[in-house]
């Protein structure tokens, strides 16, 4: 008889736990950890080996962290119980709190229904419904947004991620990073329209932003949360997390995962991703070298077209007075003109970029930096604030 799919022999949803060696990208982390104490690497330089003590932040300390699992779903009715006892079975018996967040992105099957009933069998589950589907990047960031743990965990809900990874990447986050992505190194897809295009893409990502990836699209990711809740994700901008992260002082790296085919369900997703992926790589490299300063690019470009404006209308007059080339029939003239209002075009688009890069960041109460800690600050101001009230009640 032949064995059904979900046949426990399969290990499917309880897989032993398997600690990988992770893939180490060359921004995080260039040394090994050979053994030594958590805190402790041997950083390599060009005279000699060194000790050097890392400084990781206070959740680093193997102290029990609140984990808060975001899962944007739509469609996935038969995925989600088996979901749900797969995040068990690998959460608790981890030393860790945690809530899962179930982002339900205006499903049209019985998704709602089956939700339903593991919220109210379990409080831990939480779950967020769109009114209507408004996608992957939403789902996720209305996720991210809810979340309350100091440590968020994205996950896909078709079962293709192995909750069972999780222990191994929370143990990435406890060694001081703040970012682990997935690399589906094994990816369980079809090669023409999913691993071919995929790999391209990746190439050609890690190329355009020089941030190494091997897999930006695996959704498998451990993020601290404030770093999370910082990121603006719109479009489809989930898949290049890791480098709007990075771009904002993430420390990140990419483990290799386990991946598994799709066994309820459709994907949602067509070789028609590419453009969409290729239009967002833009907007990406726009974010990360321009945004805080839109002159650089724009201005550059109106600078260019200047010179060649000058360059072609010094050839005119010289083609002129040196030659007798009659100035009016002469294409260069021409070229002079148009290369300068160009130039003023460009030029002022830059003024307008810088006027916008700063509303951005104003409306958005966000900061063109990212703190990693702050030391006696708060306990500065309210030090301050005590010795001011004296003065103020004899004023
Ligand atoms: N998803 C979503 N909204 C969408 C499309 C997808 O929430 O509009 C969810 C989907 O339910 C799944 C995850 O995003 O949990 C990844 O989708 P899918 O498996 O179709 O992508 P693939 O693995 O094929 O790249
Ligand atoms: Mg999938």
């Amino acid at each position: 008889m032949a064995k059904s799919r979900l046949d426990p022999q399969f290990e499917f949803f309880n897989t032993p736990l398997r600690l990988k060696r992770p893939h180490r990208n060359r921004f995080a982390n260039p040394f090994p950890d050979w053994g030594l104490p958590k805190n402790f690497r041997l950083a390599m330089t060009p005279l000699r080996l060194r000790l050097t003590k890392l400084d990781l932040p206070q959740t680093s300390q193997g102290l029990a962290m609140h984990l808060s699992v975001v899962v944007p779903i739509y469609n996935e009715e038969e995925n989600l119980p088996h979901l749900y006892q797969g995040l068990l079975n690998a959460l608790d018996p981890l030393p860790h709190s945690y809530e899962l967040i179930m982002v339900n992105d205006g499903s049209r099957d019985q998704s709602a229904a089956v939700l339903d009933q593991l919220a109210q069998a379990d409080d831990r589950v939480k779950v967020v419904e769109f009114r209507r589907n408004f996608g992957q990047t939403a789902a996720m960031q209305a996720g991210i947004q809810a979340a309350s743990g100091d440590v968020v965990i994205t996950i896909d809900a078709d079962l293709q991620n192995d909750p069972a990874d999780i222990a191994m990447m929370l143990d990435q986050i406890e060694q001081g990073y703040d970012l682990v992505h997935g690399w589906r190194k094994k990816r369980q897809d079809t090669f023409i329209n999913r691993k071919l295009p995929s790999k391209i893409a990746n190439w050609l990502i890690a190329k355009v932003t020089g941030f190494p990836v091997n897999d930006l699209g695996c959704t498998l990711k451990v993020i601290r949360t404030e770093i999370a809740q910082e990121l603006q994700l719109y479009g489809e901008m989930h898949r290049f997390i890791p480098i709007l992260a990075h771009w904002r002082g993430a420390r990140c790296v990419e483990v290799v995962t386990n991946h598994r085919p799709r066994l309820f369900g459709q994907s949602k997703y067509g070789i028609s991703r590419v453009t969409r992926v290729l239009l967002d790589l833009m907007t990406v490299k726009y974010l990360i070298q321009y945004v805080v300063s839109p002159m650089k690019l724009f201005g550059s470009i109106g600078l260019m077209c200047a010179a060649a404006a000058m360059v072609s209308g010094t050839a005119t007059l010289w083609m002129k007075l040196g030659q007798g080339v009659d100035m009016t029939g002469n294409p260069l003239l021409l070229l002079s003109a148009f290369c300068g209002m160009v130039a003023v075009q460009f030029l002022c688009l830059g003024m307008l970029g810088e006027l916008c890069s700063r509303i951005y960041f104003q409306v958005q109460k966000t900061t063109p930096y990212g703190v990693r800690r702050t030391l006696n600050l708060e306990s500065g101001r309210e030090a301050a604030t005590v010795q001011m009230k004296p003065k103020r009640e004899a004023a």
